[in-house]
């Protein structure tokens, strides 16, 4: 073995809760900028607590780091699509909706429209979670 497995314990570990998943994301899509696209000042968002987004404390521009992934306009926390996207990466063949239910807790419904959307995501480019979520396949 190479690298140590990325187990679901590490990803309870990594992840325990939507607030660190969504600091992940935001950090993934915009870690990069060290300044504010609008008003060029140098600075730090800001996470606006209790909403999905995050703020510059010069001119009150805002980032939706959730904004075109699959995960934007879902009812679903985070921590179970982490989940999702993790029983995905680990499995030869991935997920079926069926498994997802019952791992997740989560309507048919929702099982299968997260599998689809999951699937797409790894199709394109490996994921925007490849090399964190994905680390424990060769
Ligand atoms: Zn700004």
């Amino acid at each position: 073995m190479k690298t140590p497995k990325y187990t679901i314990d590490t990803l309870h570990k990594e992840f325990p809760n939507d607030d660190v998943c969504l600091d992940f994301i935001f950090q993934k899509r915009y870690g990069h900028l060290d300044y504010c696209p609008k008003c060029g000042v140098i600075t730090k968002f800001y996470r606006i607590k209790t909403r999905k987004y995050y703020k510059c404390p010069h001119c009150a521009f805002e980032l939706y780091p959730l904004a075109n992934t699959i995960f934007h306009k879902s009812d679903t926390p985070l921590t179970k699509w982490f989940f999702a996207i993790y029983l995905f990466s680990n499995g030869k063949n991935g997920t079926s909706a069926k498994e997802l239910e019952r791992h997740l807790g989560v309507t048919y419904k929702t099982a299968w429209r997260m599998a689809k959307q999951i699937r797409l995501m790894l199709q394109e480019n490996g994921g925007m979670l490849s090399g964190i979520i994905v680390s424990s396949t060769p």
